[in-house]
């Protein structure tokens, strides 16, 4: 039924990059076989799921919307992957993408954007716009997104799904192409908490071939979903969360969103968190910095295209071409600004103040959540807005992850969820839900609660 509604849809929305027909029907006759033979199933047997192309498979391309990795079949499946094939479920395909997740629209693929199912002239957010766009169209019941700055939370507020980045170093980051090491993390996109949270479960856990995964039980999400719950809860409302450049209408969602848990038994608590104000201007010094440092390994030696190679010249020419026929603009703006902030002479006026501010930043969170259970807030301050209108302003794209990148330079645990429809385009609105690390449970609760 999901083959045939992307037959139906796909080619006006443009989720999918890749779609494994043969594979999914395969793995779906599996599971029946399994259940037929009275064998043990996994927790989401038979259920389908939209895959971003970000994530390594042995039997699909893997592009990260890149000309770069243009047909390059992986050798091996990421962790990620490999669970969700322990777990029963069935990969319909890989979901587009900003190129190297470097973006908030998915215009930034070198294959082409796509639409929001809401309206197709608008923008499904980004980097990730490609999975919630599966979800929003019914084209999947699951999928997998990656957040850096936003790109699981702010795809799903724009098209009323729900996503959670889960606490840095709780899923594992082996085979999920690398773009900003220390900000990067893996998690669910679903349409309902529930669903999140079965999908959450399984992704999940401790691995040792990443070195920053947290050796920890993984935070009860499933029992939080089924039990949710604000009574005698302390939610903070974060003043910095508001003000220029949010709309009407993202604000009276919110506000009510406010209201409903209050009526809920959860005590309403203002915080200041002033380090906030930075935290745009730090991540966009970090991110790229780390970029530029990931990236190099696209050389044209070891992956995909390569260019020029003609026998007349040097592999650094090579090198050269390569680089300049497979990276797109939105990829060397960052590949350039992180070698300047990163170059000798730069590097404590940029990178090292970015990192300080990053401390700051981890503190508000501290003390915030001393006085405070979870945090809420817009996810995004608008909502989707028409492809094209921020393609040529790239400070006007990153101002769309103004409440999400905080999170990320903290490393603690978020989620957005629907909070209803803008009065003025009637189109959706995500509330996003915080929580400190390793607390991801508190999300679910919370999130179930106001669903
Ligand atoms: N939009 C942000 C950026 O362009 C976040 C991307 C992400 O989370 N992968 O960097």
């Amino acid at each position: 039924a999901h083959l045939a509604r992307i037959d139906a849809v796909d080619e006006k929305v443009h989720a999918f990059l890749h779609i494994d027909r043969e594979g999914a029907l395969a793995q779906a006759r599996a599971v029946d076989a399994k259940r037929e033979a009275g064998e043990k199933l996994g927790p989401l047997a038979g259920v389908p799921l939209a895959l971003k192309d970000i994530f390594t498979t042995k039997d699909m391309p893997t592009t990260v919307g890149s000309k770069i990795l243009e047909g390059w079949v992986p050798p091996y499946d990421a962790t990620l992957t490999q669970k969700l094939r322990a777990a029963d479920v069935v990969i319909l395909g890989k979901t587009n993408m900003d190129e190297f997740a470097m973006g908030s629209s998915t215009e930034n693929s070198a294959y082409g954007p796509t639409g929001n199912p809401w309206d197709l002239t608008r923008i499904p957010g980004g980097s990730g716009g490609g999975s919630s766009a599966a979800l929003a169209s019914y084209e999947a019941p699951l999928a997998i997104g990656t957040d850096t700055g936003g790109s699981i939370r702010q795809p799903a507020a724009v098209t009323g799904t729900v996503g959670v980045k889960p606490t840095y170093g709780g899923v594992s980051r082996y085979g999920m192409v690398a773009f900003s090491s220390s900000l990067d993390q893996g998690g669910p996109c679903a349409r309902t908490v529930l669903d999140a949270a079965l999908l959450h479960e399984a992704i999940a856990g401790h691995d040792p071939l990443d070195s920053t995964s947290i050796d920890a039980p993984v935070p009860p999400v499933v029992e939080a979903a089924r039990n949710g719950s604000v009574q005698g809860m302390r939610v903070g409302v974060v003043k910095q969360f508001r003000g220029e450049g949010y709309q009407a209408g993202v604000l009276q969602r919110f506000d009510e969103s406010v209201e409903l848990l209050k009526s809920l038994g959860a005590d309403i608590v203002e915080l200041d968190c002033p380090s906030f104000d930075l935290a745009l201007s730090a991540y966009y010094l970090i991110a790229p910095s780390e970029c530029s440092s990931n990236l190099a390994r696209f050389d044209a030696m070891r992956y995909g295209l390569r260019v020029g190679d003609d026998g007349t010249k040097s592999a650094e020419e090579v090198t050269a071409l390569t680089r300049e026929a497979g990276f797109g603009d939105e990829v060397k703006r960052r590949i350039i600004l992180g070698t300047y902030a990163l170059s000798s002479g730069y590097y404590d006026a940029y990178y090292g103040s970015a990192q300080k501010v990053r401390t700051l930043i981890t503190q508000d969170f501290e003390k915030a959540f001393e006085q405070v259970d979870v945090i809420v807030s817009p996810t995004t301050p608008t909502t989707a807005f028409p492809i094209g209108e921020r393609a040529d302003d790239p400070m006007a794209m990153y101002l769309a992850d103004l409440c999400t990148i905080p999170t990320n330079l903290a490393g603690n645990s978020a989620m957005s969820l629907p909070c209803g429809l803008a009065p003025e385009d009637g189109l959706p609105v995500g509330l996003q839900i915080i929580a400190p690390a390793m607390k991801d449970d508190r999300l679910y609760k919370v999130g179930a609660a106001v669903e």
